[in-house]
């Protein structure tokens, strides 16, 4: 399987090391437990969206921050060895982004440091306009500044690029923001937070969240829905649902991620909106199958020769 086009994907977004420990129970302030295990994997939404792409035959240019530690040369590795142009990503003096996340009886609980891309600035995206011009989709998530954020979809409006804004994790955002962008893409909860409502399981709530959202300036909207697929609407009061596929879950971890880096390089690499979008949950749909966030993501060739 070929895209018609190779797609060319910019990423602004953040790059952490989630480092993952279990054990068989959480401590209370001021206890010790002892752990079982602990093991480091690449992530952060914007360099897993990256990964994704880049399985997927698309030529992705990062933009992003790592900091002066092992972690974040180990990073950087990371995403040279997956093809990746990190021209734009910067160096900065003192800790990577981590995620802390400890695991126990099939809970967790995570504290994030945004650490270097915290220090991701409106000025970093103008030094690497070139990426984002070179690009044919630009892609954003919520880990980096604000001011970042927007400056990133601005910058791309400029060139015409085509701008996928994907609301994660779940917050706020000025309104000014939706009409740069060409689609925006929460998944139930983020587009719950997005319109104040507590959950959105109901078909009709739905359609609702997502008139809200256009009211306020969305030209397109996809909502993914976990083992249900997506929905998109493009404003015209239809919603037009893509099933998800059934499969053996092993590991939900970054089905996001490889769905937004799917649904850049299928779009980008030529696919009408609509074919993108079944792509995309294809893609994540074969993720959820294999263990890790990153290691879980498909190349074309898998994505091809999948049936399901
Ligand atoms: P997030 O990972 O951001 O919470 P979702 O849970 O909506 O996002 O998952 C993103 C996409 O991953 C879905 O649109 C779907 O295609 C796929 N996916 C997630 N969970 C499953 C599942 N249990 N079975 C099949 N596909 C899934």
């Amino acid at each position: 399987m070929k895209w018609p086009n190779r797609p060319v994907v910019a990423v602004v977004g953040s790059i952490n090391m989630d480092i993952v420990v279990e054990s068989s129970s959480f401590p209370q302030p001021g206890e010790t437990v002892m752990g079982r295990s602990i093991a480091y994997f690449a992530g952060g939404k914007g360099a897993n969206q990256a990964v994704a792409a880049a399985r997927l035959g698309a030529d992705v240019r990062m933009i992003g921050a790592i900091g002066s530690d092992n972690f974040g040369s180990e990073l950087l590795a990371g995403l040279k060895a997956e093809g990746i142009d990190t021209r734009g990503v910067k160096v900065t003096e003192g800790a990577s982004g981590i995620a802390s996340i400890l695991v126990s009886g099939g809970e967790n609980e995570i504290v994030v440091v945004p650490g270097a891309n915290g220090e991701l600035r409106p000025e970093d995206v103008a030094a690497n306009a070139s990426l984002i011009e070179e690009a044919d989709i630009v892609l954003v998530q919520l880990e980096v500044p604000q001011d970042t954020v927007e400056a990133a979809l601005k910058l791309a409006k400029t060139y015409g690029k085509k701008t996928v804004l994907n609301p994660a994790p779940a917050g706020r955002f000025p309104d000014e923001w939706l009409p740069l962008a060409d689609i925006v893409t929460p998944n139930e909860t983020e587009l719950a937070a997005l319109v104040g409502e507590e959950r959105l399981d109901d078909p009709l709530v739905l359609q609702e969240a997502t008139n809200k959202l256009h009211m306020r300036g969305a030209s397109r909207i996809i909502v993914t829905l976990g083992a249900n697929g997506a929905a998109l609407s493009l404003g015209d009061g239809e919603i037009a649902r893509v099933p998800g596929h059934r499969v053996t879950v092993v590991d939900t971890t970054g089905a996001g991620d490889t769905f937004h880096g799917a649904l850049a390089a299928a779009w980008a690499g030529g696919l009408e909106l609509p074919e993108a979008l079944a792509a995309a949950v294809k893609a994540s749909a074969l993720s959820v199958t294999k263990e890790g966030a990153q290691t879980g993501m498909p190349t074309l060739e898998e994505l091809s020769s999948w049936m399901s």
